[in-house]
Formats: structure tokens, C-alpha cells, sequence
């Protein structure tokens, strides 16, 4: 099946471990952004070097520079017939870069899944995390501060996609199999 999709939803809200989820049902790659600039920034690449500070403030590293390395892994082959971006697009910029990219092959999106969960409830859940990873951005300050990054520029992506009707929102509150299976049920319904 092909299958071309967005998850979306705050921080904390668990979009990486159900986008790995989702890539396996659905046989399509996971691409995170937050996953390739940490990996960059763990290998000290030139790409590391300049996000580094930006990420670990909670900021979003610029659209220009996030659009080219989207637009880099999509043309790999395995993205081909298919995939679902975890953290991107996270602007309106970035939303319309997106429909760029796919407009020439004649692709496009399938569905977004939106991924609910209060703020108290993300934030509590980052702060664990945050004991057992240890990540830079999961301070308490920095992690306030991604929350309102995300309801200022990436809760308005919210309207548009339920404007173009793709848009399947799920609660996230639960069990990691309860959601899942939420999320399965409900994309099996729309893609089918
Ligand atoms: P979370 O969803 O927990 O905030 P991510 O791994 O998705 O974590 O992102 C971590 C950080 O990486 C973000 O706070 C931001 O600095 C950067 N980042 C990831 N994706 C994007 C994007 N699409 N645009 C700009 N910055 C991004």
C-alpha cells in the first residue's frame, strides 16, 4: 500500500514511538527531523554544529535548512511509495515546501494523524523522559518553552489539514498499544 503521512502533535505527545509503530504496520519508512539533526549533532557534522544551540534553546531550526534536508531524504528510494514524517512540517512554510515537493511526482498526503494530549500531561511525561534519556531540550524551562513554540506556529497547521480533510485525530492518552491500536483503526478507515 502506499501511504503518505504526517503525524503531528505537542511535544511529549508520544509521536515518536507511535510513528515507529505506524512505519511498521504500514511498511513505510519513519522519518523524524528531530532524529536526523540529533544524529547530526551526535556526529559533530557541519549540519550538528549549526542546529546544536537552536535545539537545545527549543527553538525551530530555520524552514529553509529543514525543507532541503526533508526534501534530500524523500527522494531516497525507500520513500518513493511512501512514508510518514514525525516533526515535519512544523510551520506553514514548512507545509507549503511540503506540497512542493510532492506536487511533481504527483504525490500526495494520504493523512495526518494529530496525536492529543493536554499540556500537563506532555510536559509531566517529557520531564520523565528527560531522568531516563537525558536529552539537552528536556529541561523544564526548555520544555515549557517547546510547548509554546508549538502552540504558536504548529497548532495552526491543525485547521488547515482538517480544512483539506485528512486530518485524524487521536486521543494519545493511554496505554502505547491503546493508542496505537486507536491509530491503526482510525488510518485503516481513511486509507482504505
Ligand atoms: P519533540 O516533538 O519532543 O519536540 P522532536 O524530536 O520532534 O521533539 O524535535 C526536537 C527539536 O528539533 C525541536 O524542538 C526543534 O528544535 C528541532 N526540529 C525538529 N523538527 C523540526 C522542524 N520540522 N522544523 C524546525 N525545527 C525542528
Amino acid at each position: 500500500m502506499t501511504a503518505r503521512l504526517l503525524i503531528i502533535g505537542p511535544p511529549g505527545a508520544g509521536k515518536g514511538t507511535q510513528a515507529t509503530q505506524i512505519a511498521t504496520t504500514f511498511e513505510i519508512p519513519a522519518i523524524s527531523t528531530g532524529d536526523i539533526f540529533r544524529a547530526n549533532i551526535k556526529g559533530q557534522t557541519e549540519l550538528g554544529k549549526r542546529v546544536q544551540q537552536i535545539i537545545e534553546s527549543g527553538e525551530l531550526v530555520p524552514d529553509a535548512l529543514t525543507n532541503e534536508i526533508v526534501a534530500d531524504r524523500l527522494q531516497q528510494d525507500d520513500a518513493k511509495n511512501g512514508f510518514l514524517l514525525d516533526g515535519y512540517p512544523r510551520t506553514v512554510d514548512q507545509v507549503h515546501a511540503l506540497d512542493a515537493m510532492l506536487a511533481p511526482v504527483n504525490a500526495k498526503l494520504d493523512a495526518v494523524v494529530l496525536l492529543e494530549a493536554d499540556t500537563d500531561e506532555v510536559v509531566a511525561r517529557l520531564l520523565n523522559r528527560a531522568q531516563l534519556e537525558g536529552r539537552a531540550d528536556d529541561t523544564e524551562e526548555v520544555i515549557r518553552h517547546r510547548q509554546e513554540v508549538y502552540a504558536e506556529q504548529t497548532a495552526p497547521l491543525i485547521h488547515l489539514f482538517s480544512e483539506r480533510g485528512i486530518l485524524v485525530a487521536v486521543d494519545g492518552l493511554g496505554t502505547v498499544e491503546e493508542v496505537a491500536n486507536r491509530i491503526n483503526t482510525a488510518l485503516e478507515g481513511v486509507l482504505s
